[in-house]
């Protein structure tokens, strides 16, 4: 009988479960879990207030699973938007929104997975390495669990960023040096003082989004979209719903696999550079320059395994600029959807493609929106809002003549 283990995604080199530091002795690459699958998922059983460990069981590697850790993260809405979908001249458009997760992205599905491989391997300690969202995430999960928890973030992360990961009161330390090193740094320290760093390619995280995946084929009833576009930093987020798709593909679930559009600002793309270049390996970025640190991770840990998996199932692989970015946020923001701009890249990666024929009118599409804007608010100040001031006799004249304008989108 096959059991669950490790498997280098480089060399294919197999490691028990429990090893926890995330990558190869053998070639460096990142690990991740091979399932399996001998349990049989019903489809037929709806979504409900499980968790998304209990609800996709026989797609995880537990015996048993301490539901006190979960704060119902997953189970994200899938919003149709036709508004946007006639702007964009796509038929059918989906948005699978991420922000009304517990800590407001998807990171709380790989958290919520990790702490629980944490628990199971006897770690008292967890910490990450983030620019923002996955420090939130792991400060509010290592909270809930009763872990210490450390917090490593660029020296220059500004305060309006800093807080919401402080109000959890993880150790936070503002580390400077290189963010590329540090990855590698945590996983040492991590090693040497028995910490789990949760950190953005770590095997038991990348499981946690490939529940976006199941859900995705879950909530259309099994049908799969065309495209599925990822703002893409890390990779991790990436490499897991690809894999979260192709697990349901295996297991009979659904008939064909989208194609995966990942998508990094201009400013900061080694995942796209190495792509155009066709190069197998990642060169880090030396002087990034991202409005959004969400997305702009310099030396992508999972980069050169995202490479291998998009060209082995055909993926794609775009950028959009930062302005771009702000214009998406705005698109999002009629649909009642506030993401931050790195989450807004998908729809205008969206736009892109459809422009230059690669996608047509009639594909299935569905776009990640990873996080919410209400995290990250000091950007707002570059949409320059139109605001009214007046005293209450001009209140008339005002509102009569601000209906007139015309729709943004
Ligand atoms: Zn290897």
């Amino acid at each position: 009988m096959k059991k669950d283990c490790l498997v280098c995604t480089g060399c294919h080199k197999e490691y028990p479960l429990d090893k926890i530091f995330p990558r190869c002795d053998n070639c460096q690459e990142p690990l991740e879990i091979k399932i399996s699958l001998s349990q049989r998922f019903n489809k037929n059983r709806k979504i409900s207030s499980e968790s998304i460990l209990e609800h996709y069981a026989a797609f995880y590697p537990f015996p048993w699973i301490d539901n006190q850790l979960s704060l119902q993260e997953g189970f994200t809405p899938l919003v149709k938007v036709d508004k946007l979908a006639r702007l964009l001249e796509i038929d059918n458009l989906y948005l699978k929104n991420e922000t009304v997760n517990p800590t407001w992205s998807f990171k709380d599905r790989g958290t919520y997975v990790g702490v629980q491989h944490a628990l199971s391997s006897g770690c008292n300690y967890i910490g990450t390495l983030s620019s923002g969202n996955m420090a939130a995430s792991v400060a509010a999960y290592g909270a809930r669990a009763g872990l210490k928890t450390i917090i490593l973030v660029s020296a220059n992360m500004p305060l309006e960023k800093l807080n919401p990961i402080l109000i959890y009161q993880p150790i936070l330390i503002r580390v400077q040096g290189d963010y590329g090193q540090m990855y590698y740094e945590s996983l040492k320290i991590g090693q040497e003082q028995g910490i789990y760093f949760l950190n953005s390619d770590v095997p038991f995280r990348v499981e946690g989004s490939k529940s976006i995946a199941f859900e995705i084929c879950e909530q259309l009833d099994y049908s799969v979209p065309d495209y599925v576009l990822i703002p893409t930093s890390s990779g991790g987020n990436a490499r897991g719903i690809l894999k979260g798709f192709l697990e349901f593909f295996e297991g009979g679930l659904i008939k064909k696999l989208p194609k995966i559009v990942c998508i990094q600002l201009a400013g900061c793309a080694p995942i796209y550079e190495a792509w155009i270049r066709n190069k197998d390996r990642i060169t880090p970025i030396q002087e990034p320059q991202a409005i959004d640190n969400a997305i702009a991770n310099p030396f992508p840990p999972s980069g050169n395994e995202l490479l291998r998996k998009l060209r082995k199932y055909e993926g794609l692989i775009t950028t959009v600029t930062d302005n771009e970015a702000l214009q998406g946020q705005l698109m999002l923001a009629q649909e009642g959807i506030f993401a931050q701009p790195a989450a807004a890249v998908s729809v205008i990666a969206l736009q892109k493609l459809k422009k230059e024929g690669i996608i047509s009118k009639k594909s299935y599409c569905v776009a990640l929106v990873t996080g919410a804007g209400i995290k990250y608010t000091g950007i707002l100040e570059r949409h320059k809002f139109n605001v009214s001031t007046g005293t209450l006799p001009e209140l008339n004249k005002i509102i009569r003549t601000r209906l007139k304008e015309l729709p943004l989108y």
